[in-house]
């Protein structure tokens, strides 16, 4: 079957005493057993059955089984945000005198989370050109835990050549770990391309109108170690699962994702080709636009359609600042794939906390607008757009 019908028809492992069709919301804490033997099972996991709902709920189990089906992983465990499933992940797989191999192209809080809060405990960074292979070649050695990166970057938008990178990391017995909030997971086939491990913020595609925070690690099991420590000690001893609320938001998030998906990124190219036309936009940058640098290899990884996020630089900060001001229908909001149509300037917001210098290692840039595109008639933003930069025409 097709992604859109297994998307909307897994089954559930206990058919629901109501027979309820949408799944139901179990938002209880504790589960009953009929007899002691059951309940000693449930906890030493030699039956599979909920116990506590801090590490097991009917609803998440539900999602996590739909990604499951869709993704071919061998496990998948869902978390109260993509922070948690990023942080669980390299938690599961460094230790103290380990290093991890990423980018300075990274989501701010991943690049804090593994250059400030990680070193505390003893963990190295080595921030390398994931472009260049060998860099990365070199940057791995014998105490690299992970190589970490995002499939495609914001907002630079660097693609990161995952075959030829997965490669290099394996032959050394090293995992990548790749955040794919960027591409939902039902447009690319990560393990195909050497992924061992795949985080991704479900607060942006899955959720869809921006419901719910959520984040899912999907486990294509390659390096057992990383799963066992997730299940069986983080979430136990860490306490971040999915709440039974979000999980129910993002399984109906999940069930339109591939018509909401063809439509942002379909307003997205329409977009994209649209702005180059405009003359104060002095850069478009969109992988789905054929002479994007990352063009071809986009299309390779993740099929004909390049997503609903773009940026476009304007001449100045201020530049940005007044277009901003201006916006009438666009939202000034944070948050990706959103169903409404949202803008940032990245560089005072998201990344507003960090020094000039290293905005500039990061190639975040002053004159940088990220755009959401939503689900809304493509003229009416463009429209809106357009309108916002007339007075700087
Ligand atoms: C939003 C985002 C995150 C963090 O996800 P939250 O759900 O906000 O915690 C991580 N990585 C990328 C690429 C993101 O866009």
């Amino acid at each position: 079957m097709k992604k859109q019908t297994i998307a909307i028809n897994t089954p559930y492992t206990r058919k629901d005493v109501y027979g309820a069709l949408a799944v139901p919301i179990y938002n209880n804490v504790a589960f009953e057993f009929d007899d002691a033997q059951e309940m000693a099972d449930a906890f030493c996991n030699r039956i599979k059955a909920p116990d506590y709902a801090r590490v097991e709920n009917p609803t998440v189990t539900n999602l996590e089984q739909r990604v499951k089906a869709l993704t071919g992983a061998e496990h998948v465990t869902a978390f109260n945000s993509g922070m948690a499933a990023i942080g669980n992940a390299l938690l599961a797989a460094t230790e103290q005198g380990k290093n991890i191999v990423t980018s300075h192209h990274l989501f701010g809080n991943t690049l804090a989370l593994i250059t400030t809060t990680l070193t505390r405990f003893g963990v190295e960074p080595r921030l390398t050109d994931l472009t260049n292979l060998e860099a990365v070649e070199s940057a791995i050695d014998e105490q690299t835990a992970c190589v970490f990166l995002e499939v495609l970057t914001n907002p630079q938008m660097e693609v990161a050549d995952l075959k030829a990178i997965s490669t290099i990391a394996h032959k050394k017995g090293v995992p990548v770990i790749a955040d794919s909030t960027a591409i939902p997971f039902t447009e690319t086939n990560l393990k195909e391309l050497g992924v061992d491990v795949e985080v991704l913020s479900s607060t942006k595609y899955l959720s869809g109108g921006g419901t719910s925070l959520g984040g899912l690690i999907v486990d294509y099991g390659s390096f057992p170690e990383i799963n066992k420590r997730v299940k069986y000690e983080l979430l136990f001893n860490l306490g971040a699962y999915m709440t039974p609320q979000a999980a129910y938001m993002q399984t109906l998030g999940l069930e339109t994702l591939d018509v909401r998906y063809q439509r942002q990124a379909g307003n997205a190219l329409w977009l994209a080709q649209e702005l180059l036309e405009i003359p104060n936009i002095k850069r478009v940058n969109y992988i789905g636009l054929a002479d994007n640098p990352f063009h071809k290899l986009a299309v390779r990884q993740f099929g004909p359609t390049a997503g609903a996020m773009l940026t476009i630089d304007l001449a100045s900060k201020e530049a940005c600042f007044r277009f901003l001001n201006r916006l009438k229908l666009v939202h000034r909001a944070t948050n990706l794939f959103d169903s409404r149509t949202l803008a940032i300037h990245p560089a005072s917001t998201i990344f507003g906390n960090f020094k000039d210098e290293q905005l500039e290692q990061m190639d975040v840039r002053q004159t940088t607008i990220r755009l959401s595109i939503g689900l809304e008639y493509k003229e009416d933003i463009l429209n809106d757009i357009k309108q916002a930069l007339k007075d700087d025409l």
